[in-house]
């Protein structure tokens, strides 16, 4: 036999590009590094499950690895390590290096809320002995998706003295669930026939949350509810105007598959990369460079608002950085960069119509990278220049990471957008980077183990 290669397939592998798979050189250790991380990863978004409770998680982890509460206008020193709680609901660590902020910042941002269904100011009502919340969804959701799982409340209600009361309802083995019901096949000869998107309406997504009256009077099990709530948590019905209470899939994040190779859980879209610009930043503390993790608040939504990617606090952050170590705040923007973490399409072989499989994700290949996001003819994207992709490129080569790039779907099959071009219009250069996600936006969303693992070490080989 004769095992020399020929002259066509050296020729291959020389010219051709071949996208890897992280488990063709996997050996224990990398799959024992994989999922040591992966249970961390599932221990934090059991804890954060809405922007808030991410918040918390967040500084948690970065109060043990030595980082200080920042507020703006505070002191800022070089090697120091600091983070900014705004508001509760958006984040911003960062960490001072030797080298001068001129040289630009090295900033990860990612996401922390996650599509759900939020309560509205007034969402008590009674119907026919049954008693339920109205809600107004957030963010990109599939209503269908929604209806007959069991769903927890979690949130807080501010009352009009100013005191915060948090509520988590159904998360423990012991608490109820809510749940959105739906028709009996028997009865949904009609509701089949229609169309998917109208079946579910907006305003049909009520949450059933009682049932038994309090004595004998009208709207007796809204009464009952009320009461429950006054006892445990010392609220009455005007406080749903100062709160913010959402319904979320109830449940912990779950290894899926027989090899244990996924994570099927809520919120995978943006914590999934949220946790991994954290500890890549957490983790590159002998960087010279100055890093930044941003973990904003309403991309779901548009990034507007104070704790979204459009509001000016990163600007200000850096003006601030800028002042404290005598830089130049407009060069230290001009030359820092940016990876926008976010989760982008895995290919889905149940539905290969919807992909150009070239340009696709693939599960298990690596972290994502994607030039340009957007929709029909590249709108609303920052889409990155060649040459940042090519350092990109050159620092993925030198660490040894696996990584892919992708769009998300077919051209014109429909699109999507991050808060990469927030960033990128403070003249700041970004690129998509992120991991692959099966089912993005439903209630529970799956990703590979080893396409996590592979997008910490993009951002560690990024901010080192
Ligand atoms: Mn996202
Ligand atoms: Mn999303």
């Amino acid at each position: 036999m004769d095992n020399e290669k020929t002259r066509e397939e050296l020729l291959k592998e020389k010219l051709f590009y071949k996208k890897e798979n992280t488990f063709a050189n996997a050996d224990e250790t990398y799959s024992k590094r994989v999922s040591d991380y992966a249970e961390g990863y599932k221990a934090f978004l059991d804890n954060a499950k809405t922007e808030r409770e991410a918040v918390c998680e967040s500084i948690k982890m970065l109060k043990n690895a030595g980082y200080t509460e920042y507020n703006l206008g505070d002191k800022i020193e070089k090697g120091g390590a600091y983070y900014f709680n705004n508001r509760g609901k958006s984040l911003y660590a960062f960490r001072i290096g030797e080298e001068n902020p001129e040289r630009g910042i090295r900033i990860c941002a990612a996401h922390i809320d996650s599509p759900r269904l939020d309560l509205k100011q007034h969402p008590l009502y009674e119907n026919e002995g049954l008693a339920y919340f109205k809600t107004h969804y957030y963010g990109g959701i599939r209503k269908y998706q929604w209806v007959t799982i069991p769903l927890a409340l979690h949130g807080v209600v501010t009352l009009i003295n100013g005191e915060n009361v948090e509520i988590t309802i159904g998360e423990n083995e012991n608490d109820p669930v809510f749940c959105i019901t739906d028709l009996l096949p028997h009865l949904a000869k009609e509701q089949v026939s229609k169309p998917m998107g109208s079946v579910f309406t907006g305003e049909g997504m009520n949450l059933l949350i009682g049932s038994q009256p309090f004595g004998k009077c009208d709207e007796a099990v809204k009464l009952n509810v009320l009461s429950i709530l006054n006892e445990k948590y010392g609220i009455s019905e005007n406080d749903f105007m100062s709160a913010e209470l959402v319904a979320l899939p109830a449940g912990k994040a779950r290894d899926m598959g027989l090899d244990k190779s996924m994570i099927h859980a809520y919120g995978h879209d943006d914590k999934v990369c949220a946790y991994p610009a954290l500890t890549s930043v957490i983790d590159c503390k002998d960087s010279e460079h100055t890093v930044m993790c941003i973990l904003a608040d309403k991309e779901e939504i548009g990034s507007d608002g104070v704790s979204g990617m459009k509001s000016s606090l990163m600007v200000d952050i850096i003006n601030e950085i800028a002042v404290a170590t005598g830089a130049n705040a407009s060069v230290v923007r001009a030359n820092s960069m940016c990876l926008s973490a976010d989760v982008n399409a895995g290919y889905d072989p149940m539905f290969p119509e919807v992909y150009e499989k070239r340009n696709s994700a693939i599960m298990n290949c690596g972290v994502v990278m994607s030039k340009y996001t957007g929709s029909g003819g590249k709108s609303s994207t920052s889409d990155a220049s060649a040459e940042y992709v090519a350092y990109i490129r050159r620092i993925f080569q030198e660490e040894g990471v696996i990584w892919q790039t992708a769009e998300l779907g077919k051209v014109d099959a429909g699109g999507g957008g991050t808060v990469a071009k927030y960033i990128a219009n403070q003249n700041i250069t970004t690129v998509d980077l992120g991991v692959p996600v099966l089912s993005m936006h439903a209630p529970y969303e799956v990703i590979a183990k080893n396409d996590l693992y592979e997008t910490h070490k993009a951002f560690c080989a990024f901010c080192k």
